[in-house]
């Protein structure tokens, strides 16, 4: 009989797979979502053992809730956090919540008596903030946040998973934590309110970005990461530990490639042509979302995932498949025209 587990931000993308894996193996879930009012729609889409699932309301921004839905739970998994489609006015509007809400899910664990913490940062904490280049990263790896031209959101991970770890260090009593570290998280699409990471191939297969910049990340599965997750609640001796969750570097021509491929007639608007940089740079002095991959432009961006594969066993699926699952559900969906 498995244990009660708490998952953050029930709504979100990787959540939906990681609840759902989770209660066919027998946990019983606690989630949160920031207003009881999307209950109703995130059970229905999650379409689990209701009696195994039950929603708290809780915000990253403020104290109420997180101890409710903490009450019982053995294990937490912090996934909310705030992951933006388009640029951001402010950069705390997402490093504080990122950052006091994980320090806030902390503290209602630790006083809940949970044992084992797990959370989600991304390698926006580990492969940035290092200038341009071929690199390849390994979880010894950090950002440098206060490097200039370092997203919102890369400062967000990496402020939130430092202020985590440093938290637990000084204060974390029993608590075991440790990180899981995606790169982009593809594959399929369960709902019309899909994740940021989805929307690059949306924004390839509809051809609404003509031409493609000199820019790729690594691609990792939905599904795998929600497995990661599971195998990093389950498995001994997790304290401290720190796993990036990633398959190969992918440009987006190769992206727009294999959806041609696979995809045929239905990938018919998938740009073929290469924006040049130059062109990227000057068409970025009027576009927020150009201007925040001019310090991308060229650079190759390798993570070894191999400590998640040595140590959990974990596997990856193949990432053309990943690809064309993100792409079929999207048509499937309607969100992208055939
Ligand atoms: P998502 O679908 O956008 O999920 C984000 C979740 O965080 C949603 O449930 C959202 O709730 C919740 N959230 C945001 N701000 C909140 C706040 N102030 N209070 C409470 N909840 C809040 O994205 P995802 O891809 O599943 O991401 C889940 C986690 O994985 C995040 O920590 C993200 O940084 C990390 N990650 C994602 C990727 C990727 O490529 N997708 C890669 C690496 C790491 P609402 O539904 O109410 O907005």
């Amino acid at each position: 009989m498995a244990d009660t587990v708490m998952v953050s931000g029930g709504s979100g993308y990787i959540a939906g797979f990681l609840i759902r894996q989770l209660v066919a193996e027998g946990w019983t879930v606690h989630t949160t979502v920031r207003s009881l009012a999307r209950e109703a729609a995130v059970r229905q889409l999650l379409a689990v053992d209701n009696r195994r699932l039950k929603f708290f309301a809780a915000d990253l921004m403020q104290d109420a809730g997180w101890a409710d839905a903490m009450a019982g739970c053995s294990h937490v998994a912090h996934l909310a956090s705030p992951l933006p489609a388009g640029a951001v006015k402010h950069a705390d509007d997402l490093i504080v919540p990122a950052r006091d809400g994980a320090l806030r899910a902390l503290r209602a664990a630790k006083a809940a008596g949970v044992r084992r913490f797990v959370m989600t940062s991304s390698v926006a904490a580990i492969a940035y903030g290092r200038g341009r280049g071929v690199h390849t990263f390994t979880e010894a790896d950090w950002t440098d946040p206060a490097r200039p031209g370092t997203s919102p959101y890369v400062q967000s991970k990496t402020i939130a998973e430092r202020a985590a770890r440093s938290w637990v260090a000084a204060e974390g009593g029993g608590i075991e934590y440790c990180s899981i570290n995606p790169s982009v998280v593809l594959g399929p699409v369960w709902s019309r309110d899909y994740s940021a990471s989805v929307v690059i191939v949306k924004k390839i297969l509809d051809g609404s970005m003509p031409a493609l910049p000199d820019i790729g990340f690594g691609v990792v599965d939905v599904r795998d990461v929600a497995d990661l997750h599971v195998r990093a609640l389950k498995a001994p001796g997790m304290a401290g530990e720190r796993f990036i969750a990633s398959g190969p570097f992918l440009k987006l021509r190769d992206i727009a490639d294999i959806l041609r491929a696979q995809l045929g007639a239905e990938a018919a608007r998938a740009p073929t042509r290469g924006l040049p940089d130059v062109l990227v740079r000057v068409l970025a002095l009027f576009n927020p979302l150009l201007k925040a991959v001019v310090g991308e432009l060229g650079s190759v961006r390798h993570q070894d995932a191999s400590h998640a594969k040595a140590v959990l066993g974990w596997e990856t699926r193949p990432v053309q498949q990943s690809i064309v699952d993100t792409a079929r559900c999207l048509l499937d969906l309607g969100l992208v025209k055939r």
